[in-house]
């Protein structure tokens, strides 16, 4: 087919990677180069005048030959450049995937094609394997992608969740502002009550007690049972306009209306009045023991707020412990008055204790006994006013230790 120097081009031809073959347009193989043997296995000169069907698995060999046909018969394929992927099959009965790309030419009025053969084997392993990773990868990207997506549907149902929450506490928070309101207007209203009352008792009041007093003026001796009698009367009086006098002041702190008057005096002084009228009320075999402070110091204070704090610390100790018990008072002075009172009576509960200065708060273990639970409120909310503080320990059933603080001068 080639005349002249044919094994130049056959060693040429050899020297090629790809395999090359040309076939005639009866499909029969007329050439083949050395690569052809590496790819298929057949000795190329086994090949020669082979149809070239021979090269392709049975399955394929009729697709082949009507491919060729219509190839050979077209013309216009003369100048064209064809490639396609084809299944071939080596010697030893292996598929192999190969590229094929072929043009024809003329030679001696013969057409003529030639074919240059690539095993794409590796390249067809890695294409799989570029499609598994793609798919593996895919799959990832799926997982993650319905991972985030719940994390986003469960982030959005708390965050409605959080909403409805939110909406509810305002709810909450507004309706127990309202019932904050309404509380204070029902306490003030109870004060202004409590305090208009005891306006309307104290006149009557002081009239039973100026006439008291002057009854007892007129008794002739022997006639003590009347005297004791008229020495309660007084008693219970005065009790009562102690009551009537810590509803009053209530008033007066809820509305802010403290005037304190502040004058300079000798505590012990002061000191010596309160434990006078306070020995008139002891019960049977109570006692108090009484310390002054030793420098007897003169403070700059409100005199009557202060003999009303230490009244009400000093009368608790004596209504809340039992007959034949001691009082201790002491008195010491630093930069501050310190009065402890301390009794051997019935002492606070546990629970009870954070509530004691609470405004009509009564400890459990009180309540057979008389009392308003307004006392210690207004103490502190006065020791408060005056720059002082107030303190206690207590047990129950053991007794209990109050410690007041106040300043010496109220102006420091
Ligand atoms: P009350 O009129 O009830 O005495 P207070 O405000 O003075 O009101 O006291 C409030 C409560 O504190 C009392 O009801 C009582 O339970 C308790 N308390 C106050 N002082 C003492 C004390 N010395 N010993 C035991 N309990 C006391």
């Amino acid at each position: 087919m080639f005349g002249g120097n044919l094994n130049v081009v056959k060693i040429a031809f050899d020297a090629i990677l790809e395999g090359v073959i040309i076939i005639d347009s009866d499909a029969q193989i007329v050439f083949a180069n050395k690569a052809i043997e590496r790819n298929l296995g057949y000795e190329v000169n086994k090949l020669i005048g082979k149809d070239f069907y021979f090269l392709v698995p049975k399955l394929f060999q009729k697709a082949h030959k009507e491919y060729f046909k219509s190839f050979f018969k077209d013309p216009a394929n003369l100048s064209s450049y064809n490639v396609r992927t084809i299944i071939g099959l080596h010697k030893n009965g292996n598929i192999v995937p190969l590229e094929i790309k072929f043009t024809c030419f003329e030679h001696t009025n013969r057409i003529y094609a030639q074919a240059l053969l690539t095993d794409i084997s590796e390249r067809k392993v890695k294409e799989k394997e570029n499609k598994i990773e793609k798919i593996e990868l895919e799959e990832a990207v799926k997982k993650h992608t319905s991972k985030l997506e719940k994390v986003v549907r469960q982030l959005r149902d708390t965050n409605q969740a959080l909403k409805s929450e939110i909406q509810k506490k305002n709810k909450a928070k507004k309706e127990a502002r309202k019932a904050l309101i309404a509380e204070r207007e029902l306490s003030q209203l109870k004060t202004r009550f409590l305090s208009l009352a005891s306006h309307e008792f104290r006149t009557p009041l002081s009239g039973i007690l100026t006439s008291a007093t002057l009854i007892s003026k007129y008794t002739t001796k022997g006639q003590e049972n009347i005297t004791k009698h008229i020495g309660v009367i007084k008693m219970m009086v005065n009790h009562l306009s102690n009551i009537l006098d810590d509803f009053m002041s209530l008033e007066r702190i809820e509305e802010g209306d403290i005037h304190y008057k502040f004058s300079s005096f000798c505590f012990n002084e002061l000191m010596e009045i309160i434990i006078k009228e306070a020995n008139s009320l002891l019960k049977v075999g109570q006692s108090i023991h009484y310390s002054p402070c030793i420098e007897c110091p003169k403070i700059y204070q409100d005199k009557r707020i202060i003999q009303i704090i230490i009244t009400n610390i000093l009368y608790n100790a004596i209504k809340y412990s039992p007959e034949n018990s001691p009082i201790d008072i002491s008195v010491t002075s630093k930069n501050k008055i310190k009065i402890k009172i301390t009794d051997k009576g019935i002492g606070i509960p546990k629970k009870d204790k954070k509530n004691i200065f609470e405004r009509f708060f009564r400890a459990s273990n009180a309540t057979h006994l008389q009392g308003t639970g307004i006392g210690l409120n207004i103490v502190k909310a006065n020791i408060e006013g005056l720059g002082g503080t107030i303190h206690f320990k207590s047990k129950e059933n053991k007794g209990s230790t109050f410690v007041i603080k106040i300043p010496k001068d109220v102006k420091l």
